[in-house]
């Protein structure tokens, strides 16, 4: 059986491991997708049929129990993913991360109050080193993995109750608070000490229960001080804690599978935190130590100075019409109105009478990565004609007519040239370099980061106001009757 186990479990590393590689590509996300979902189904299968054929005869309640959980578990994964709006879908990979770190402390607490019977209760056994040593190691994994379990749990739902909107994406920036948090981790290293001199189960037991409390602490803490324009890190950042604390459960376990899959998605995890570092221009470890660096008085930047001039739909898609290079730059409030769709006809519109269209894509444009270049997709945009922003920047000054649908702060000139502002050092689009700025959203009101925007009051932009779907409803007629015209 253990021969069997081993050779399935590698299969499904395998899987996972093809999985990653499918979905760095938009061609081969699918794929990727159906790798993944054949591995986990190969996972659960076996460490099922494993479990089954290990203590079918001493745990008969066990296995009742086991099919109840992979039921339960199934059906609310299966509806919540049913029912998710795109626009929803970083609160879901939060609150998902929550429920990897809660399974972390789980494990890392039963398996140590079960273990601990067998091995602590010997009093009089011989001590050998052999015993003491595998001892440490595994009280070392159980600390650890209960540690990041916790720092995990806590901070995913801090992450999910602000991009929820329940909590403010403000940061939280307590006076002391880089001294709170290093007396937090200074408190859960000393702790240990205790916990691994412990002679028994009860005597060990109160520690591991008050480190669980000081990392859950730490984690709400560290993700209370993130501003709301960091928020695409911490979630990544999450993504990968989740990731070491499945890893700790799989040492603490022996679980190979478990080892293996941990490790993918915290390295994977810690890459994509450092590639989205790099795009924000912001270093890994303010993040990682909860604003370190964050300027108090970063809060808030004085109203811009100049005037809003609105435009209506038919003259923006005359503006259109005219142009021979247009970029369109989709944000969050096109995800908001689902108008990627008729956003993809108005381009074949403009495309059909030989005007050049392409999208600028911001690395943290929406509320995911890669949020607007799945709407686009879905949407059938071609792949060619879909530009990250590090490739189109030039270009704007040679272009006619920007469409900025439903974006706000990835085309905030304030963040290149207005020190005091809470997004100042990242990188954005500079639509403002074109002839010509169309602002398509409801109101003035500010995007996540609660900053004022001056792009809207510059010279060559123009505002028009609405729901994004219907304006782009309006132009689309507008172009196809001038096409047919
Ligand atoms: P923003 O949140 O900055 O702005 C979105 C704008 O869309 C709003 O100003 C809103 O203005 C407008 N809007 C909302 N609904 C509609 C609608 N139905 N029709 C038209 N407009 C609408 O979005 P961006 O994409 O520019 O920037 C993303 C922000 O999200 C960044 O700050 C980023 O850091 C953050 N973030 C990104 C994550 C990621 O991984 N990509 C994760 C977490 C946060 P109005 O109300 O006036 O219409």
């Amino acid at each position: 059986m253990s021969g069997f186990l081993t050779v399935a479990y590698l299969l499904a590393g395998v899987l996972f491991i093809r999985s990653l590689g499918g979905l760095s590509k938009q061609e081969t996300a699918g794929l990727g997708n159906t790798y993944g979902i054949a591995g986990m189904a190969l996972a659960i299968g076996v460490a099922a049929a494993s479990w089954i054929f290990t203590y079918r005869m001493t745990a008969p309640i066990g296995l009742g129990l086991l099919m109840a959980a992979i039921l339960i578990g199934a059906t609310v994964g299966a509806t919540m993913a049913r029912k998710v709006e795109m626009t929803g879908m970083p609160e879901l990979v939060a609150i998902l991360h929550s429920f990897v770190g809660l399974a972390a402390v789980f494990v890392g607490i039963s398996s140590y109050r079960a273990s601990r019977a067998e091995t602590l209760g010997q009093k009089g056994a011989e001590p050998l080193v052999d015993p003491i040593i595998v001892e440490i190691v595994h009280r070392s994994e159980i600390w650890v993995g209960v540690a990041v379990g916790a720092i995990t749990l806590t901070g995913s739902i801090i992450a999910w109750a602000k991009l929820k909107g329940t909590l403010s994406g403000k940061p939280l920036l307590l006076p002391a608070r880089h001294a709170l948090n290093a007396v937090i981790v200074l408190s859960i290293a000393g702790l240990a000490v205790p916990f691994m001199q412990a002679q028994g189960v009860d005597e060990g037991f109160p520690w591991l229960i008050i480190m669980t409390g000081l990392a859950g602490i730490l984690g709400a803490h560290l993700v209370l001080a993130i501003g709301g324009a960091d928020m695409p890190v911490v979630v990544s950042l999450l993504n990968s804690y989740s990731g070491w604390a499945a890893a700790a459960a799989g040492f603490t376990l022996s679980n190979d599978l478990l080892i293996v899959t941990g490790a993918l998605v915290g390295s994977s995890g810690t890459i994509l935190s450092i590639i989205m570092c790099r795009a924000m221009n912001r270093s890994i470890l303010n993040v990682v130590f909860g604003g370190f660096g964050t300027a108090e008085n970063k809060t808030s930047t004085a109203a811009p100075a100049g005037e809003v001039h609105e435009m209506k739909a038919p003259d923006v898609a005359r503006k259109l019409l005219e142009a021979k290079r247009v970029v369109i730059v989709p944000g969050y409030g096109m995800a908001v109105a689902r108008a990627q769709q008729s956003v993809a006809e108005m381009t074949r519109n403009l495309r059909d009478r030989g005007i050049e269209v392409r999208f600028a894509i911001h690395p943290v444009a929406g509320r995911l990565p890669g949020h607007m270049n799945v709407l686009l997709a879905e949407a059938g945009v071609p792949y060619d004609i879909v530009l990250e922003m590090e490739h189109i920047n030039a270009d704007f000054p040679r272009t006619d007519v920007v469409l900025v649908i439903g974006a706000n702060d990835i085309v905030n000139p304030g963040a290149l040239d207005d020190p005091s502002s809470p997004i100042y050092g990242m990188p954005v689009l500079e639509v403002w370099k074109s002839a010509m700025v169309v602002v398509l959203k409801r109101g003035m009101s500010a995007g996540y980061a609660g900053v004022e925007n001056p792009l809207f009051h510059i010279e060559n932009t123009r505002m028009l106001f609405g729901d994004a779907k219907k304006s782009i409803d309006a132009l689309v007629a507008e172009t196809r009757g001038s096409a047919a015209a």
